[in-house]
């Protein structure tokens, strides 16, 4: 009896994985950089590190709040610490995510270098990750303020060691040695408003 119990209690739980346990897209979103690695920093002393935390953070918490928890999303980092490069698509290959988005800012010897750029792998990638990127690059451009650089293709490892894992964008999301630029990612509402956009712009993706 007890046996049958149990068999019953395992089939109702497979059922309820099946039916709920697949619902929800399981998304990686990957804050640049951390702990003895402070990223770029900013003619204001802003170091990219705490920015991309704390746009991931905001992502999730839209995805909570606005979203009622639609994805599972995942941080490759909770805090500020160092994750290697590879630690991060570790995750990656263990989760099997709908996508997996990098978060940066960019740094030029040229002050006057702005905007946002959307990163693909520079090799061979599946069509679906340039579509998903020219999708993140058109809503960035249409809900932020920042003019667009365009999606470009390089050979960063995240990118690269995802590639046979899911599709990978990573996002450059501003210059911190561009004044303007560093100056706006200082004001805490607008850090929330890139997290916003780019949680939606993962939302228009996923449709
Ligand atoms: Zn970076």
């Amino acid at each position: 009896m007890e046996q049958t119990k149990a068999i019953f209690l395992l089939c109702l739980f497979s059922v309820f994985i099946t039916v709920y346990g697949q619902k929800k897209q399981i998304i990686i979103v990957d804050p640049g950089h951390g702990g003895t690695d402070n990223g770029a920093v900013g003619i204001n002393g802003l170091r990219e590190k705490d920015l991309t935390l704390k746009i991931a953070q905001a992502i999730v918490h839209y995805n909570r709040i606005l979203l009622d928890k639609r994805y599972d999303i995942y941080l490759t980092r909770y805090g500020d610490t160092l994750i290697s490069l590879g630690h991060r698509t570790k995750l990656a290959k263990i989760l099997d995510p709908k996508i997996f988005v990098s978060l940066h800012c960019n740094h030029a010897n040229n002050p006057k270098a702005s905007g946002l750029e959307v990163y693909v792998f520079n090799g061979s990638i599946p069509k679906q990750s340039l579509t998903m990127a020219k999708v993140m690059d058109g809503y960035l451009q249409e809900q932020l303020g920042y003019r667009s650089r365009g999606v470009k293709r390089a050979n960063f490892q995240v990118l690269r060691d995802n590639r046979e894992v899911c599709p990978a964008l990573l996002l450059e999301l501003g210059f911190l040695s561009n004044t303007d630029e560093a100056v706006h990612l200082e004001e805490k509402g607008k850090i929330k408003a890139l997290g916003l956009a780019i949680l939606m712009g993962i939302k228009t993706i996923m449709e």
